[in-house]
């Protein structure tokens, strides 16, 4: 008898042991495909949500593996958008600052779009100034993934591969990329990104989601606290290219080893600021490469809403939408205004191949590129 009441004393108390601030649904993990419209070459492109056991959401299109929204509770339990982009594919088509996107090959510049491995120099696209940016004119933002669900026990998510022909973008190698998005129970959404190819070249995947807790961006971020675990980054000349120097935060507007708001230094005289038109800098994060550690935490005061972020990366480029100007209309006719959203970039560091002092981000053919990134939401207490 003490047993059958124990057992239900402990039934009926997990069943409040959810997430604070996740109601819980019919306790279904589920996956909607939807279309998503067509690319100009008239491709149909599907968007896939996934939904897990809280009713927080991900949506995720094929087109560009772009993570196009994701929904997750308030401190009151009330669900609702926390990232920017668009209704439909034809806005990521038409005019996209990256907006949830995957990029690659390359995340963030390479100088003049030039390196050279073995000796042998390479010439990429420059498609930022004289720059090379996030994988050229045809990244692999603007690329259509084949796509595959996965169900596993406790997760549901999308496999997106992808096959970059050699000489893509001027790099070389036939590349064979995988990323898939997870979402499980804990409102974790883990990207695990691989890559093999035939022929000696350079990686470095990241995702470029822009986030704002709040309000999806209708109003700015620089109330939100962010804590980055670094204790250095590597500094820019004006066209946001590194000089090659590693540098200590200590004293600086880059030092964010305790939560402070970024808006805070935004307009602060630093000349690494000016160059940034705020921040748009890489963060060198302590600990080891292909170790799962803590690399940023932002909370948002007003709706409880904290976003944790954990990488394998050695880097992560904080961004704070300094180029987001009032022209685009997103989702929800949301105005994209200036630093109406941010962006944690966990990657390998800008310009890397240009930089011997700087992790390798060569792959050759007999090895997997392997990295993993976590975001994970939750809410602190009302
Ligand atoms: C870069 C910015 C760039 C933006 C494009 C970021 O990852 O660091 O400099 O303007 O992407 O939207």
């Amino acid at each position: 008898m003490t047993m059958r009441i124990l057992s239900i004393v402990l039934i009926v108390s997990a069943s409040f042991m959810l997430l604070p601030g996740c109601k819980s649904n019919d306790g279904k993990m589920e996956i909607k495909k939807n279309s998503f419209g067509k690319t100009k070459e008239g491709t149909e492109v599907f968007l896939y949500t996934l939904k897990n056991h809280n009713n927080v959401s991900v949506s995720i299109t094929n087109y560009g593996g772009i993570v196009t929204s994701v929904k997750v509770p308030d401190k009151n339990g009330n669900l609702s958008d926390i990232v920017l982009g668009y209704d439909n594919v034809d806005g990521y088509i038409k005019n996209s600052p990256y907006f949830g996107a995957l990029i690659g090959r390359y995340g963030n510049r390479i100088a003049k779009g030039k390196f050279s491995l073995d000796g042998v120099k390479y010439k990429l696209a420059t498609n930022n100034g004289a720059n090379h940016l996030h994988g050229g004119e045809k990244g692999f933002d603007k690329v259509v993934w084949t796509a595959n669900e996965l169900r596993g026990k406790d997760t549901i998510g999308l496999e997106l591969t992808y096959i970059s022909k050699d000489g893509e973008e001027g790099y070389p190698g036939n590349l064979n990329v995988k990323v898939n998005y997870t979402l499980n129970n804990r409102n974790e959404l883990r990207i695990d990104y691989t890559a093999t190819t035939d022929k000696k070249t350079i990686v470095n995947l990241t995702n470029h989601t822009y986030f704002n807790l709040k309000d999806a961006g209708a109003s700015t971020i620089l109330d939100h606290q962010l804590k980055i675990n670094a204790d250095k980054f590597t500094p820019m000349d004006s066209i946001l290219i590194p000089i090659g120097k590693i540098v200590p935060i200590e004293n600086s507007p880059f030092d964010f080893r305790n939560f402070t708001k970024i808006g805070k230094r935004i307009s602060s005289k630093d000349e690494q600021i000016r160059f940034g038109l705020g921040y748009d800098h890489n963060f060198v994060l302590n600990g080891n490469v292909n170790q799962l550690k803590h690399a940023a935490t932002v909370k948002e005061e007003s709706t409880g809403r904290i976003l944790e972020v954990f990488t394998t990366e050695l880097g992560i480029q904080f961004y704070s939408g300094n180029f987001l100007d009032g022209s685009i209309t997103g989702k929800n006719n949301i105005v994209y205004n200036n630093r109406s959203g941010f962006c944690l970039e966990t990657q390998h560091f800008p310009d890397s191949p240009n930089h011997n002092n700087f992790p390798s981000t060569e792959l050759e053919p007999d090895k997997v590129y392997n990295a993993t990134t976590i975001y994970k939401f939750d809410v602190g207490k009302k």
